[in-house]
């Protein structure tokens, strides 16, 4: 709110015919606004990134061997236990030839639950991981 009267400070200068004065508070203040958007703009995505994180704890279920994900009525998964327990990352299994196989591990498990994967493999391959541990 300060930034109000420094603004208003800015027209008096003007107005006065003290050009260069005038400029200058308010190259200053527009410095100060591009630094605040910036600094708004990655407060945004930490916070989107805390959402994305307590939305998975929420809906983040272990059938005693993997994980799964519930968005909405869709169980999606299966995610692999090591990882996530490990380094806080949600892994898809693939369907291997001994089992679910995961990526990133190398662990092969098998699921208790039925194994339903609501998309493909590549997409799981390339999705966002979002870290538990820092
Ligand atoms: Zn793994």
């Amino acid at each position: 709110m300060l930034d109000y009267y420094r603004y208003k400070n800015v027209l008096e200068l003007f107005k006065k015919g003290r050009l260069e004065d005038a400029k200058s508070v308010l190259m200053e203040l527009q410095a100060k606004h591009i630094a605040l958007a910036d600094e708004n703009s990655i407060l945004k995505a930490q916070v989107q990134e805390y959402e994305d994180i307590l939305y998975i704890a929420k809906n983040l279920i272990f059938d005693g061997s993997c994980y799964w994900l519930m968005t909405g009525n869709i169980k999606q998964g299966p995610f692999c236990e090591k990882c996530y327990s490990g380094a806080g990352i949600l892994i898809r299994l693939i369907d291997g030839r001994s089992g679910m196989r995961c990526p990133m591990c190398g662990e092969t498990q098998k699921s208790a639950d039925d194994v339903v994967i609501a998309h493909n493999q590549s997409a799981a391959v390339s999705g966002k991981i979002l870290p538990f541990v820092r």
